[in-house]
């Protein structure tokens, strides 16, 4: 293969493999360098006990909490990143996240774009995407230049009648956001088919629209394209007076292999984008490539997260449930004057998934009585913002063990959203004394180990001082070296990551097909 390229896209999730699609008709020479392999459409990827209980297609990475404990991230190495196994909730951040925003425990920084610079590619990235959603009905909805791209999914019925008691009761739900490729006009030729193992699996048709599905293979059509799996990249280097990276080392089959590049794209998730910058310290950045100003791996953030499950009086038999969500609490509420958070649904819980989430507790109960627990199970997840703290950090030691020291902020909001639909339960036909948390999408009792929102730890900003990129997702101190996961988040805001993610490799595209032209 020929070693030298215009561009090199490290990693192949939301931003990298969305960024691939955006570059590929450029007919600029294009290698995407992915550490892990496409993802194989087996018959485990809808069972729920090896997705869930045998953690299959979770990454055996150790990391190291601030105590030096060893947990097993829940991260996902394939062609399409993380996106593989996500929920395929995809919302934009509100207006107000732009800006500064005041939380219980602090500030919640404002970002160097605006939300109409990014509103464009908000657009593109969910026709890309194939959003489905209904606007008009989130009363913190920001404003957009146009419709969804396809209409909402509908409501089966325990999650229509949860809309209409969430609706007589006076709050506002809204059909939620959702990238799958379902046509219910004509499901005899849809792709999706509507099942319910989505959210937290891979999807077995291929009709999630995930980075893979919708960025890597289409840009692959393009004779330009290349896609090298298993390629992990260890170090970029750079030329002598350390102004631009000139290669990308890697592991390609157990073997060390160099590949040069014009332009380089770091894309390998919040914590490995960080990793891999850190582990590149030259002479000329001897804390790390792009990282004068000490900001590389700091603000971590991953959302306070809550899965909860209430008990339904009646059965609930839906399939697809991930599809109304509420943001009346957003901004606060009358008597808490703090942003508290999003309520969405989460994909349907089955009896394996409690026994996977929690082992010790469930290992005496028959899986039987797990499967009747999960037949009047209706399942939420409240997400609030934690803010970003330059403590809460991602380090690498010499031999490369990443270490995510975490303390976790904003609790009281987190607690109070909680508390909140606790109260609403006995209006929406579930016992409200059963509001049961569960470990979704950490599959362990180490809550830091649930990084599925990791972000923010190559903050973008004007101030070469407090952020590692400028607003173009360049590197302030090199002249190559771009980054487009969600590294660059300055805030997380309350909503599922993805979609932001996705608009600004997106823009940063645009940007670099006019400095490739
Ligand atoms: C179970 C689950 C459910 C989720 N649900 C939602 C949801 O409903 N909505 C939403 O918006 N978000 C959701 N997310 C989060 C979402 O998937 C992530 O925010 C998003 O994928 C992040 O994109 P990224 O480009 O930053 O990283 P990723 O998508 O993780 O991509 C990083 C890529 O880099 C590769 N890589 C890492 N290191 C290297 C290296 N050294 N060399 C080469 N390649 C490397 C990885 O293998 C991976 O392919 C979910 C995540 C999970 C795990
Ligand atoms: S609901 Fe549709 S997109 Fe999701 S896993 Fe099932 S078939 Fe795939």
């Amino acid at each position: 293969m020929d070693k030298r390229f215009d561009v090199i896209i490290v990693g192949s999730g939301a931003g990298g493999g969305t960024l691939a699609r955006c570059l590929a008709p450029s007919r600029k020479n294009i290698l995407i360098l992915e550490r892990g392999d496409w993802l194989k459409r087996e018959a485990q990827n809808w069972d729920a006990e090896a997705v869930f209980q045998r953690n299959r297609y979770v990454s055996p990475d150790t990391w190291y909490d601030r105590d030096g404990q060893p947990f097993q991230p829940q991260v996902h190495y394939f062609v399409g990143g993380a996106t593989k196994m996500f929920g395929a909730a995809l919302y934009r951040l509100r207006h107000e996240d732009f800006g500064e925003l005041r939380h219980h425990d602090g500030t919640s920084p404002a970002w160097p774009i605006t939300y109409e610079e990014l509103e464009p590619y908000y657009a593109q990235a969910e026709l890309m995407y194939h959003v489905h959603g209904l606007r008009g009905h989130d009363p913190t909805e920001p404003p957009a230049s146009g419709p969804y791209p396809c209409p909402p999914v509908s409501n089966e019925p325990r999650t229509q009648k949860l809309f209409d008691d969430l609706t007589a009761a006076d709050y506002h739900p809204f059909p939620a956001p959702c990238a799958i490729m379902l046509d219910e006009q004509n499901m005899a030729y849809s792709t999706c088919i509507r099942c319910q193992t989505c959210d937290g699996f891979p999807c077995l048709v291929h009709a999630k629209a995930d980075a893979e599905i919708v960025g890597v293979r289409p840009a692959l059509t393009f004779p330009n394209v290349t896609l090298l799996r298993n390629a992990k990249a260890i170090k970029l280097e750079t030329n002598a007076a350390g102004t631009a990276v000139t290669s990308v080392v890697a592991e390609v089959a157990g073997e060390k292999e160099v590949f040069r590049g014009d332009i380089i794209v770091v894309s390998c998730g919040a914590a490995n984008t960080a990793k891999l910058l850190l582990m590149s310290a030259s002479d000329k950045h001897p804390n790390g490539l792009a990282n004068g100003s000490d900001q590389v791996g700091r603000n971590y953030m991953f959302h306070n997260s809550q899965a909860v499950l209430a008990i339904s009086r009646e059965p609930n038999p839906t399939m697809f449930q991930k599809t109304i969500a509420l943001n009346d609490f957003y901004f606060g509420m009358e008597g808490f004057g703090y942003p508290m958070g999003n309520i969405q649904m989460t994909g349907k819980s089955l009896g394996p998934m409690y026994r996977g989430e929690k082992p010790l507790e469930t290992a005496l109960l028959p899986i039987g009585l797990l499967n009747e627990l999960a037949q009047h199970a209706v399942d939420f997840w409240l997400t609030t913002e934690d803010l970003p703290d330059s403590q809460n950090r991602v380090t690498v030691d010499r031999s490369g063990n990443l270490t995510l020291s975490y303390t976790p902020n904003n609790q009281v909001p987190q607690q109070k959203l909680f508390e909140k639909l606790k109260s609403m339960l006995s209006h929406l036909g579930m016992h409200p004394e059963h509001l049961i948390p569960r470990n979704i999408y950490m599959k362990t009792a180490i809550p830091i180990a649930g990084c599925a929102h990791q972000a923010g730890t190559c903050r973008f900003g004007t101030n070469p001082k407090t952020s590692v990129l400028d607003t173009n997702c360049k590197a302030h101190e090199l002249g190559n070296l771009y980054v487009v996961d969600t590294s660059f988040f300055v805030s997380i805001g309350a909503v599922n990551p993805s979609l932001t993610a996705i608009a600004n490799a997106i823009r940063v595209g645009d940007h670099l097909l006019q400095r490739l032209a």
